[in-house]
This record gives structure tokens, C-alpha cells and sequence, in this order.
């Protein structure tokens, strides 16, 4: 059922879209109900994990078919709130895929974590378009996600801001060979920062990010700089290129969100205010832009743009994100485990901040990986790297 179709167009220009949103209650989720709001989408499902509270608000909203959560408690609590609707309420990671391979025009994936890999596969293998936000999809399961792009002819736009610039850049270049991609990085919180002072940081400084405002995962992942790191393995895979062709460029005011070089030395990259809707709306209007709320970019208002090299002897997980990319095979899905453990141990107050990086570089320097790339490969090397960590803490 479409939502306020007529009422709630802003563009009059509305193409007949209904999506599916996994992740609807984190930062990125609720940025795509906002877009789809704005233009009166329709909504086929909506996924999420523990937040029952915001999902029954969202289902009241927008009437999707299904909601699937993940969380046993938080299925129990929704069931019963949305009894009086005919919403089905479903749960479990093998419902998460089913809810991913319900027919609809875009499948904008935004959970978070390796945990989206699975629900990716199951939307292009069922023809669903997917608007790409969880990166640790394309870092853990790159191949296999492009290969099943390739297979089932459907598009995966990325809605990262840096892989969304990238794409656009890229856009009427068909053809044109990419001398260099230049990936740009808020420098974090910590930037300038050395290793010595890297020690007292607290929590709350970590999760104060200069220009975004992400989940807790990527806010702390865009602090160590491991961020940067999962990008850069994102935009090898999205857009085949070398790892040694992605250039990490330090632009603190968020306003260049990514570049390509051609080979005749032309650099075209895009250009915006830091706001994760101009992304989203653009990975499901594609190839056409309609109207958006967000501000509109002066440069004026911006007056000076820096661009510094990253310190990846302090911030190693960027160093670390390239061995693993160089090495190949589940070498970036041990990177990637050992990261997500090491963060939640973080964030649950179990460990400093500086100990991300340790963990992440001892973890990727101890636990083999599998050169192959199988389901069954990725889910045993995360493991074991999640292992490292939880004994190495
Ligand atoms: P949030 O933490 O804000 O939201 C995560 C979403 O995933 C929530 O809906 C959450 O549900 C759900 N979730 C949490 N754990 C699980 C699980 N085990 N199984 C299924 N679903 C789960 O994250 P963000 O929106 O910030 O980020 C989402 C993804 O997008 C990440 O991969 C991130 O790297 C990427 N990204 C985010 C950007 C941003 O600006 N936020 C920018 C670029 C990329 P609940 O809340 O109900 O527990
Ligand atoms: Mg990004």
C-alpha cells in the first residue's frame, strides 16, 4: 500500500516506488522513512532488532505487509502491540532474508554489521534493486554480492556519501578508465591526535563526530579511522578497482564527498552539505534527482577547504583495512570480526578506545584466513575472530 501518495509529495514528480527498509530504526532507516515520507512511497516491510517501541510507530505509519525483527523479545512485544493490525510480525536472521526477498522496487539495506551479508544475497536473488548502506556487506562478502548482481541483472546503488559520490562521478563515464579514486575522510574526532594521547580518550569524546550523526557502530568506527578502512575495501569492490588506485584524502569539512581522476587528469567528485539524505533519496530516484528538504550547499558559507593525509601509524585499522584488502580471500572478514567485537567491547565500557586498534592488528596478524570466499568461509573467519578478541580483550 502506497503511503499518502498524493498528499505528501513535495516534487509532484513521484515515481511509483515501494520500498523495503532493514534497519528501519537506526539512523540511516529512519533518514529513508523520512525521503519516503517526504515523497509517499509506499513501504513493503521494515526490519529491526530491539527497538520494538519506534518499529510499532513506523508500522502505524507507513502499513508495511511484514515488520521482521531479530530480537525474540522485542518479535514478543511487537506481535502483540500490532495484534490489532493485520501486519505480520516475523523473526529471525532466515526471516530477515525472506523479508529482504519480498518483491519491491528498491531494498534499502541499513542494518548494521556483517549480519546484513546474508539479507544482500537474498534481495538481488530475488531481483529486488538494492540501496546499499551496510558496508560491512561488500568488506565481508564483496564477490559473492557483486557476483549475484551480475547473475540476477539488478543494480546495487551504494548510499555511503563517499561510494554515492563515487557512483556519480562516475556516471556518463562508461568506458573511461579510473586512474585513481580519492576517498575522503572526516579525520574523526581525534584527528592531529598521537598515540600517547590516544590513551585517555573517553566514550563520550569517541561518539561525538564533527559532521555526522551516525549509529554508535560507524560513529566509533569513523574515531579510529577503521571507517576509512571498511570504504576502502568497499569502493575495490563496488567499483573494481586496485586497492593502490584509492587514495584517502583528510577533508574535515565533509563538503568534497568523494572524487575520480580520469586518465586526461580531470577530477570529478561531488559536492554537498553532510546530510545522509541526499544520498539515500539519490540511490532510490536513480538515475533522475527530484527535490529535496536538505540545505542546499554554500560555498560561501564554507569558504575554506583543507585536504591532509591520513596518520596511519596512529590510526592503524586504515593501515590494517589495507593489508587485509591486499591479502584477499576472508583476510577483510577477519579484519571486519575482530572490529565488531572489539567495538561492542567498547561501547559496552569494556575496554579503552586504543585498544580497538591493537585488538584489530594482534587479531589480523594471529587468525588465519581462507583464501576461498564461501558463505561458509566468511561465517567460520568471523567467528574466529570474534573468538580472538572476546579471549585477547
Ligand atoms: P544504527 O546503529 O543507527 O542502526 C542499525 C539498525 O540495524 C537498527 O535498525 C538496528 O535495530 C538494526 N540492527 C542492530 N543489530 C542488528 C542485528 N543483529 N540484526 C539485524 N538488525 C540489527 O546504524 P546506522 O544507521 O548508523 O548504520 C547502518 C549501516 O549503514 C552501517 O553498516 C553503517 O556503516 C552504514 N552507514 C551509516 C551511515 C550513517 O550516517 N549512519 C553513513 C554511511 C554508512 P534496533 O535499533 O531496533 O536495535
Ligand atoms: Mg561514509
Amino acid at each position: 500500500m502506497n503511503h499518502n501518495k498524493e498528499n505528501n509529495s513535495l516534487s509532484g514528480n513521484c515515481l511509483p516506488t515501494e520500498l523495503t527498509v532493514l534497519g528501519s530504526t537506526g539512523s540511516i532507516g529512519t533518514q529513508t522513512l523520512d525521503v519516503a515520507r517526504m515523497h509517499g512511497y509506499g513501504i513493503k516491510a521494515l526490519s529491526a532488532h530491539s527497538n520494538f517501541r519506534l518499529a510499532e510507530e513506523q508500522a502505524r505509519e507507513f502499513h508495511p505487509q511484514t515488520v521482521c525483527m531479530t530480537d525474540e523479545t522485542a518479535y514478543k512485544e511487537l506481535k502483540a502491540r500490532l495484534a490489532d493490525t493485520d501486519i505480520k510480525v516475523i523473526y529471525g536472521k532466515d526471516s530477515l532474508c525472506e523479508t529482504a526477498a519480498l518483491s519491491c522496487d528498491m531494498v534499502i539495506n541499513a542494518v548494521v554489521g556483517m549480519v546484513g551479508l546474508e539479507p544482500t544475497l537474498a534481495a538481488l536473488g530475488a531481483k529486488n534493486r538494492v540501496g546499499l548502506a551496510n558496508k560491512e556487506t561488500l568488506v565481508t562478502g564483496g564477490e559473492l554480492v557483486k557476483a549475484a548482481e551480475k547473475a540476477n541483472n539488478v543494480d546495487i546503488v551504494p548510499i555511503d556519501s563517499e561510494h554515492s559520490a563515487i557512483f556519480q562521478s562516475l556516471m556518463g563515464n562508461r568506458g573511461n578508465k579510473i586512474e585513481k579514486i580519492i576517498l575522503t575522510a572526516s579525520g574523526g574526532p581525534f584527528f592531529g591526535y598521537n598515540k600517547e594521547q590516544l590513551k585517555s580518550v573517553t566514550r563520550e569524546q569517541a561518539l561525538h563526530h564533527p559532521n555526522w550523526n551516525m549509529g554508535r557502530k560507524i560513529t566509533t568506527d569513523s574515531a579510529t579511522l577503521m571507517n576509512k578502512g571498511l570504504e576502502l575495501i568497499e569502493a575495490v569492490r563496488l567499483f573494481d578497482v586496485m586497492p593502490e588506485q584509492v587514495e584517502v584524502v583528510v577533508h574535515r569539512q565533509s563538503i568534497l564527498h568523494s572524487a575520480v581522476e580520469y586518465e586526461d587528469g580531470a577530477v570529478i567528485g561531488q559536492l554537498g552539505v553532510p546530510d545522509m539524505k541526499i544520498p539515500i533519496q539519490f540511490a532510490v530516484t536513480y538515475p533522475k534527482r527530484l527535490l529535496s528538504c536538505s540545505k542546499k550547499l554554500s560555498l560561501f558559507d564554507v569558504g575554506t577547504m583543507t585536504f591532509e593525509r591520513a596518520d596511519e601509524e596512529t590510526f592503524v585499522c586504515l593501515a590494517e583495512a589495507r593489508k587485509a584488502i591486499a591479502k584477499g580471500g576472508t583476510a577483510p572478514t577477519v579484519l571486519n570480526g575482530a572490529n565488531e567485537a572489539a567495538v561492542a567491547l567498547f561501547l559496552d565500557g569494556k575496554i579503552p578506545f586504543y585498544r580497538i586498534g591493537e585488538l584489530v592488528s594482534e587479531c589480523c596478524a594471529s587468525v588465519p584466513y581462507s583464501e576461498k570466499v564461501t558463505l561458509a568461509a566468511i561465517s567460520e573467519s568471523d567467528a574466529a575472530a570474534r573468538e580472538y578478541v572476546m579471549k585477547n580483550k
